[in-house]
């Protein structure tokens, strides 16, 4: 978080240390906060979070390096550089300086050319990290996104299904719960005469159209865990942790009626005068003789089964077809 005007926490027992401090840095338009012990220094952490900690090593009760050292536990805390002051240059003191998290140092008496120096790049430093933290974290957004949708894309589909994998895989070995919060579910979807649609309505009406079809899924979704994805083209993948197939089977139902609902035109399908959905979902409590890539293989088989059987319907067996007709 970048502010107008950077604030600094100053923590030190020393009435007469932290006036002099406050003094010199306000000179320099920073906000100078003040605690007077290690443990009024971790609230005001908390409730004001400063761009920069000064914290001094001798202190009562907490000194500074154990100050310093739960400075990092904090939220936050690992990227808020603390600058510790020390009476000594010995080398145990800056090796326990640097050992409890903190970022520099600076001797008293403190020469303040040096001190202000270090405040500056240390915030300097630290403001760039943040912006760079938070374009990562746009790119990795954007990496996991599919350009035409807004949902998750293949990629995301394919690391989050792998990592639920795992995750059950974890559970079923060590966990008391049940199988139905061992299962893993996956739903794939895809939009029937697609292709006619395209020809007819053009490409642009086929995007449009995908974005509606997206949105619905994303919208019946509720559980966090839960993936709503774009698997390619005009299929879509649907993953569900902790989900037996029953579970999964209604997702569905409620996807099929949310499409009907909708009732997006499309005079050119065989099956209806609107878009309509195949569905095939498969589930499985993750073993290591198996892996995602079984899962995805039933229920494209099924999937593919709801296609032969007329579409507009879903296949969670590869003998019964549980739902057919409006
Ligand atoms: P089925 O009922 O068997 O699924 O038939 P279909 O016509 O939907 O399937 P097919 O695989 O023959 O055609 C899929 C069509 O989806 C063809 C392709 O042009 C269209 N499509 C795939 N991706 C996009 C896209 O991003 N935008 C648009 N507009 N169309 C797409
Ligand atoms: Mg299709
Ligand atoms: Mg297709």
């Amino acid at each position: 978080m970048c502010r107008q005007v950077s604030r600094i926490l100053i923590i030190d027992d020393d009435k007469v240390a932290r006036a002099v401090l406050r003094q010199r840095l306000e000179q320099e338009a920073y906000d100078v906060v003040e605690a007077d012990s290690g443990s009024t220094g971790l609230e005001l952490f908390q409730m004001l979070c400063p761009d920069l900690v000064l914290v001094d090593a001798v202190m009562p009760t907490m000194d500074g390096f154990e100050c310093c050292r739960r400075l990092q536990t904090l939220p936050g805390g690992q990227h808020i550089p603390v600058l510790m002051i020390t009476s000594l240059e010995d080398e145990t003191s800056v090796k326990r300086a640097f050992a409890a998290g903190a970022a520099d140092f600076v001797t008293k008496p403190v020469q303040w050319a040096i001190l202000l120096q270090r405040v500056r790049r240390m915030i300097w430093q630290a403001h760039l990290y943040q912006q760079l933290e938070a374009a990562n974290q746009a790119l990795l957004k954007l990496a996991n996104l599919d350009g035409l949708t807004q949902i998750a894309n293949r990629r995301h589909f394919d690391q989050h299904l792998e990592q639920e994998w795992r995750r059950l895989m974890r559970w079923s070995k060590t966990g008391p719960q049940g199988p139905s919060h061992r299962s893993l579910s996956l739903i794939l979807c895809d939009i029937d005469y697609f292709k006619a649609y395209n020809d007819h309505y053009g490409h642009q009406a086929g995007d449009e159209c995908l974005q509606r079809v997206a949105h619905i899924l994303q919208r019946t979704i509720q559980r966090p865990a839960d993936l709503a994805s774009r698997y390619g083209g005009e299929e879509f993948a649907i993953t569900l942790p902790e989900t037996p197939l029953s579970g999964a089977l209604q997702i569905a139902h409620c996807i099929r009626a949310a499409i009907h609902a909708e009732r997006l035109p499309h005079h050119y399908s065989s099956v209806a005068d609107h878009i309509t959905l195949s569905f095939g979902i498969a589930s499985l409590i993750p073993q290591a003789n198996q892996g995602p890539e079984d899962l995805i293989a039933s229920a494209d088989q099924r999937l593919y089964r709801a296609k032969q059987q007329g579409r507009d319907r879903i296949c969670a067996d590869l003998t019964v077809i549980s739902e057919a007709g409006h």
